[in-house]
């Protein structure tokens, strides 16, 4: 009997212990299961941050209150058409980081934008824009790099040129030398302020502002003119829906070339 009970004691202590540490158990599993999802969230993160090499800033053009140009459409419509577009192109990539510098429909300052971006430290910055002439027959495409003088000026210009050579394949009209110019702001005497746009081909180095969001940019920025909103056939071309999809997959075409060239010159 005494055996007996002994046995009946002793399993029963031995569980309670087992018991105990099953508790203890728990508690270390709980802890590790959460560090692990903590740690693997993380890694998660970076590694969804390091496989995407590339940060496209985008600024679709005006917004809000301000429309822009008036024309057959609207400037605006042509920049959030065009940019939502071509975010949708790279995201599908797969290799690039979209950064727009508003929502559809926001009305932000050129300040703030330009704030943003140099916040992102983007690869390439590409601003939307559309043109608008009182001549309702001018038409075409044309861009403006960062001009001579500033540090990213040699690969704006690259990069304004890669996209000027997909806007021609698409079926674009390529103003001036090859669709690609320098503009500036200058003072006149009486504190107005005028638009200086020059041919790609005048290098020379002016002391003037040049359009705010390629300023303070080290990276390629280049602001395009997509088309002009005041002629019927260029809108039709790159202003309608099938028109800003059709300009936005030249960009993407451009950015994608652009970045592999450069790659490939680096490895050399
Ligand atoms: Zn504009």
């Amino acid at each position: 009997m005494k055996g007996k009970n002994w046995r009946e004691y002793q399993p029963q202590r031995r569980r309670k212990k087992k018991h105990g540490r099953r508790k203890g158990g728990m508690l270390t599993k709980l802890i590790m299961a959460v560090l692990l999802f903590t740690l693997g969230y993380a890694g998660f993160q970076i590694y969804f941050h390091y496989s995407k090499p590339y940060v496209v800033a985008l600024d679709p053009g005006h917004g809000g209150i301000d429309s822009g140009a008036v024309g057959v459409i609207q400037e605006v419509e042509l920049t959030e058409r065009t940019s939502a577009k071509l975010a949708e192109l790279l995201k599908a990539d797969g290799r690039f980081r979209v950064v727009l510098s508003r929502d559809e429909g926001e009305d932000k300052s050129i300040t703030d934008r330009n704030k943003l971006f140099q916040r992102v430290k983007p690869t390439l910055v590409l601003s939307i824009h559309a043109n608008s002439g009182e001549d309702p027959a001018a038409l075409g495409f044309e861009c403006y790099p960062s001009p001579p003088g500033k540090e990213n000026h040699e690969e704006s210009l690259a990069f304004a040129q890669y996209i000027a050579s997909e806007m021609e394949a698409a079926g674009a009209r390529l103003r001036g030398t090859y669709g690609v110019r320098f503009g500036y702001y200058v003072l006149d005497e009486d504190g107005e302020t005028s638009k200086l746009l020059v041919d790609s081909t005048d290098t020379q180095i002016y002391d003037y502002d040049t359009f705010g969001m390629l300023k303070n940019m080290t990276c390629p920025a280049v602001l395009v003119e997509q088309c002009f909103v005041t002629n019927q056939e260029d809108v039709e071309e790159f202003g309608t829906d099938e028109g800003c999809a059709k300009a936005a997959q030249a960009y993407y075409q451009a950015i994608c070339k652009y970045l592999e060239d450069m790659e490939k010159d680096a490895e050399k």
